[in-house]
């Protein structure tokens, strides 16, 4: 049969179609009043995207960009912070406090888990930033930012979220929650191609800009705040894909009926339901998720079945179905693989992977014992709840 190829991946993501035309046809000058007014809009549409009233600057970056930026902008040599680790991600934060010789308290977990709230709060003393991810893309855990924020109230500490694929799958009240800076990546839950980072920034971090003593020069953000109030950015812009991100808001307000806000919560809704029916769908094959006591909206963590490589569960996919779902990274690979929900996904996707995963066992992990059809009918399942659900309001 024919093959289409198709990303489970959690970044790159699939592309939204109205996205990748507008993409295509981005054929204009940065420094003109058409890009002015395109860039202005999409500023003020990514503010009600995120939830806040804070500034939001774009960076040409991919979302390290932004985390590096976090860093770089707000603390100076030897100071300490507070760097949540429980995964790759965790563990780029505290590449980057290194790189800029903060002092770093490490709070580490292993994998697949999440922070006691307790040993944070032992360790705030002092901090001048905390760095945390909202979801751990490499173990598909979530972590509660809402807590660890009340943890940070009234203290010096600012908050630094990467909500990279926290945002499109997860609610946050920047502002009431008192989060500093919040980060987002354009290959994730906003469905255009890799490029851009985004974050809103505090009047408090502002604040702490004017004193902290780090090199910067491309990320300088209170440059960047300058240009970008007239709608214009410090350097050349990426003019195509802030493009493809104007028609992405305007999609997701367009699926909240006008209401980007409301478009957003559904976006937030749609990948928490898709990923209630992954775990329906992998539990019901008897295979194990590897965060289950805090699993993320936006991808998935499975573990292969005992002595099975989940690279030939990957390598399956990909050569049978032309389906690219992503490995374990770092001590993880060849243990687990993971399935995206973030951004364009639908519950027919749902349906294709999990039915996809039951041949990709039959034939990798065959002495693994399970009923054909018993993934895809707990997809359905899910799909049947939440259809009743909405017929009885
Ligand atoms: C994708 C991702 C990033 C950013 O990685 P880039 O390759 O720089 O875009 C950072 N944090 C998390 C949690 C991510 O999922």
């Amino acid at each position: 049969m024919l093959r289409k190829t198709r990303l489970f991946t959690p970044g790159p993501t699939p592309l939204l179609p109205a996205a990748q035309n507008a993409i295509a046809a981005a054929d204009m000058h940065h420094r003109t009043a058409e890009f002015r007014e395109i860039f202005t809009r999409t500023l003020s549409d990514l503010k009600t995207f995120i939830g806040t009233k804070n500034d939001v600057l774009i960076l040409a970056s991919s979302g390290s960009g932004a985390m590096e930026a976090a860093v770089s902008n707000l603390t100076s040599p030897g100071e300490k912070v507070v760097v949540l680790t429980a995964g790759k991600f965790g563990e780029r934060w505290r590449d980057l406090a290194k790189a800029f010789n903060c002092q770093i308290e490490l709070i580490e977990v292993p994998y697949g888990q999440t922070f006691d709230l307790g040993t944070i709060k032992s360790k705030l003393d002092g901090a001048r930033v905390l760095y945390m991810q909202a979801t751990e893309t490499s173990t598909g855990a979530r972590h509660d930012v809402k807590a660890i924020a009340a943890l940070l109230k009234g203290t010096d500490a600012l908050f630094v979220v990467d909500a990279i694929t926290g945002l499109g799958t997860t609610h946050f009240e920047v502002d009431d929650w008192g989060i500093d800076i919040l980060i987002g990546g354009s290959q994730k839950a906003v469905m255009i191609p890799p490029g851009l980072a985004y974050l809103s920034v505090s009047e408090r971090a502002w604040q702490r800009m004017e004193t902290a003593k780090q090199p910067r020069y491309y990320f300088d953000l209170r440059k960047e705040r300058k240009s970008q109030t007239k709608g214009e950015s410090a350097f050349t812009p990426a003019t195509a894909l802030i493009a493809g991100l104007a028609a992405s808001l305007d999609y997701i307000r367009r699926a909240g009926n006008g209401n980007l806000a409301d478009g957003r919560d559904a976006l937030i809704h749609n990948a928490e339901t898709s990923a209630a029916m992954v775990r329906a769908g992998a539990q019901a094959l008897g295979l194990k998720l590897f965060a289950p006591t805090c699993p993320a909206a936006a991808v998935t963590a499975i573990l292969a079945p005992a002595g099975v490589d989940s690279s030939a569960m990957v390598k399956e996919f990909r050569e049978r179905f032309a389906m690219v779902v992503a490995n374990g990274q770092g001590e993880m690979k060849g243990k687990l693989f993971r399935i995206a929900h973030l951004g364009y996904y639908d519950y027919l996707d749902a349906i294709g992977v999990i039915g996809a995963l039951e041949h990709v066992l039959l034939k990798v992990a065959p002495s693994h014992k399970f009923e054909l059809g018993a993934g895809v009918r707990a997809v359905q399942e899910v799909f049947a709840g939440q259809f009743a659900e909405a017929a009885s309001v």
